[in-house]
């Protein structure tokens, strides 16, 4: 079975009638592109960096990110890298600041609402990436986007450290990206809106599913509520999808969904050009892309988006695989 996969290592991913689509990697350290390689992966679609801050005893600094930076850069030999700015609070803390206390930590102060909020932290990591940038093909991705004026204020801070870097005579990558995660439900209805101003989005389901549900991601209490093929989830994918597309914007997806072989041929169907997972699901989410055709996927998805439980998408789906066969 392993042998079996293998063949699928260095070819590009391709559907059955021959589209293409990008298998990427999520890691969480410079480490991890080990894995990547070895299973073929054709770029990065998520470092999560705020690995590089938890494991540490202090902010990391310019020179220290940078580091790590060019490291995966490098690696990647000039794949696409997607590097997502500090995703911190909610459940992950720091040993070394005190986030202030909050009811509800995963709705409060973290991720892009921090950066914007600590600018002297976010212009370290912004210049450590910009400068990495000169290394390969970056984007730069914020994380929990909700509304346009975040994003528009997150990007001109960017175009800030650039004019800094220009006055220093340090070189970056003029044409780096510049996207979005899309993991607040706010943010997949508004799509269209975000997508003049990113250069591509990243659908994050973990916390997509979450927001949309209101159910915690981590309670087993809950669990049950956690669907991310449930009928209102593809909706705001799709619109998502059609709202990035609408402006010529590539649109993947980092979320765990993107690796799980139930969704992939309802993802290929609503038309996500970039699946990036776990290193270890990679090549078996390339041959199951190469065996289904673009149209089938697409019937299928329309099929799903008018069902009403996540209990019918799922025996629709696990028939559409049985048939592949
Ligand atoms: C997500 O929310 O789907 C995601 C990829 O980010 P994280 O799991 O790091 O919150
Ligand atoms: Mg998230």
């Amino acid at each position: 079975f392993k042998n079996e996969l293998k063949k699928f290592k260095d070819v590009p991913t391709k559907t059955k009638d021959g589209q293409e689509k990008l298998i990427e990697a999520n890691i969480g350290s410079p480490t991890d592109v080990e894995g990547v390689i070895e299973n073929g992966g054709e770029g990065i679609g998520l470092f999560r960096s705020e690995f590089l801050y938890m494991d540490n005893d202090h902010f990391p600094t310019e020179e220290e990110q940078f580091v790590a930076y060019k490291n995966v850069m490098e690696s990647m030999n000039n794949k696409v890298v997607i590097i997502r700015t500090l995703d911190i609070g909610g459940d992950k803390k720091l040993s070394y600041f005190e986030f202030p206390h909050e009811m509800n930590p995963f709705l409060g102060y973290r991720a892009i609402r921090f950066s914007l909020d600590k600018k002297e932290i976010f212009r370290d990591q912004i210049r450590a990436l910009l400068r990495a940038s000169v290394f390969g093909q970056l984007g730069i991705m914020f994380p929990m986007i909700a509304t346009v004026d975040e994003f528009k204020d997150a990007k001109a801070f960017v175009e800030t450290c650039k004019k800094e870097l220009d006055q220093e005579n340090i070189a970056y990558d003029k044409n780096v990206q510049v996207g979005m995660m899309v993991e607040i439900p706010a943010a997949a209805v508004n799509a269209d809106q975000f997508a003049k101003y990113a250069d591509f989005f990243s659908i994050g389901t973990n916390d997509l599913v979450q927001y949309s549900m209101a159910a915690d991601r981590m309670s087993e209490k809950v669990s049950y509520l956690y669907q991310p093929t449930n009928p209102s989830l593809l909706r705001l994918i799709k619109m998502t999808i059609d709202g990035g597309h609408a402006q010529n914007r590539w649109v993947g997806m980092c979320g765990e969904m993107a690796g799980d072989v139930q969704s992939i041929p309802l993802l290929m169907g609503l038309g996500l050009d970039a699946f990036s997972m776990s290193a270890s699901s990679m090549l078996r989410a390339r041959q199951l892309m190469s065996q289904i055709d673009m149209k089938d996927a697409e019937k299928l998805a329309n099929k799903a988006l008018q069902l009403e439980t996540d209990e019918q998408v799922l025996a629709l789906v696990d028939d559409f695989l049985n048939n592949l066969k």
